[in-house]
């Protein structure tokens, strides 16, 4: 009996702690009603529409949606608010920031402030930048660059030539060339390899693919090379190696050459110096017909219009274009072919690009 007599308390306790409970929800419910209501309410004042409130509300999470309309009713009443929100790159956490950065600006484009705050670029905002963020070929690492280079060019001009490094002197401050890129490396006249450097599993270029040099090449270029010359051979035409892996002692003496031949100017543009060179790759060919017809003449052969249509789908570029002397440091050479595999040569081939540019963007940093 005793036992029972205390029951009526705890139920009581009970009921009272339930009845707290549903009253603090309630209240909770009734105040974050009244707070919608009042954020509402303030916003129509500041000057937004029914629809742009909707759609605030939609775009940004529950968990934060009070506390950042309580921050965008200190800031003055902003007529884009509406394309930002509707920005398929609108980042909801970014909505301050994206108000914040237009707020000194008298005209900007909305999706070049969505992409310089979310990709937390802090430069003041520019017609300049908003030009440069907007080409197909923009390297955010490179932004700095592009800026301070001679801005008298168009923006897709900046971009190309700070890809290349033009913004730098040839030699000065040159890099190691990136070995751990294997077939994609990039050697030119700002990346260097070591004296001793020699790529591995070098392998001898079969007499018939070769215009008696006895040289090497990688194999996979190996490879790719005797299928393309075997292409060429099945529509009559005679590709044959004239010059593949060339050691960097081999390359000094080939420059030096050319220097006491024909002066520094012209050695610089034929020829690279030791170190510089492609061919220390084993991933390039210089390439002619096997009757030793002069290589200043390949360009008038059959066999150089029959690579310029093909050549690309068995993984080699044009090394040094005509037309793109200024981004490659070289003169035109019809007869020097890159292996850059099959993908990477079909895309160069298919938007006209060198290997510096495409490296900036596609390899560099991947
Ligand atoms: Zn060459």
């Amino acid at each position: 009996m005793k036992e029972r007599s205390k029951k009526p308390w705890v139920k009581i306790r009970r009921i009272l702690i339930v009845a707290i409970l549903l009253g603090v929800v309630l209240a909770m419910a009734v105040y974050f009603i009244w707070l919608k209501d009042y954020q509402k309410e303030a916003l129509l004042k500041v000057g937004y529409n029914e629809t742009t409130i909707e759609t605030l509300r939609a775009q940004l999470p529950d968990a934060d949606e009070e506390a950042q309309i309580e921050e965008l009713l200190l800031l003055p009443y902003q007529a884009d608010l509406d394309s930002f929100l509707k920005h398929p790159d609108f980042r909801p956490e970014n909505l301050l920031k994206y108000l914040n950065y237009i707020s000194d600006l008298d005209h900007y484009r909305v999706s070049a402030i969505v992409y310089l705050v979310n990709q937390g670029i802090s430069q003041p905002y520019s017609d300049l930048l908003a030009a440069l963020i907007s080409q197909p070929y923009f390297v955010p690492a490179r932004l700095e660059r592009y800026l301070v280079y001679d801005n008298s060019k168009a923006p897709a001009v900046i971009i190309q030539e700070v890809n290349c490094n033009l913004d730098r002197p040839y030699y000065e401050d040159p890099q190691p060339v990136d070995l751990a890129k294997d077939n994609l490396l990039l050697v030119n006249k700002y990346c260097y390899f070591d004296s001793e450097y020699a790529p591995e599993n070098l392998v001898a270029i079969a007499a018939e693919y070769d215009n008696n040099t006895g040289d090497k090449v990688r194999p996979e270029v190996y490879e790719a090379f005797k299928t393309m010359a075997d292409a060429a051979a099945n529509e009559g035409l005679a590709l044959g190696n004239n010059s593949a892996y060339r050691s960097y002692e081999t390359q000094q003496k080939l420059y030096e050459r050319y220097l006491v031949t024909n002066g520094k100017e012209y050695a610089e543009e034929f020829s690279a110096r030791a170190g510089f060179s492609e061919h220390q790759a084993g991933l390039a060919l210089d390439l002619g017909v096997p009757t030793g017809a002069v290589v200043g003449k390949f360009e008038d052969t059959a066999e150089f219009a029959w690579l310029e249509q093909n050549a690309h789908h068995f993984g080699f570029i044009l090394r040094y274009p005509a037309g793109k002397e200024h981004l490659t440091g070289y003169h035109y050479e019809p007869w020097h072919y890159r292996y850059v595999g099959l993908e990477v040569a079909e895309y160069i081939h298919e938007h006209k690009l060198t290997l510096e540019e495409y490296y900036a963007v596609f390899i560099e940093g991947q």
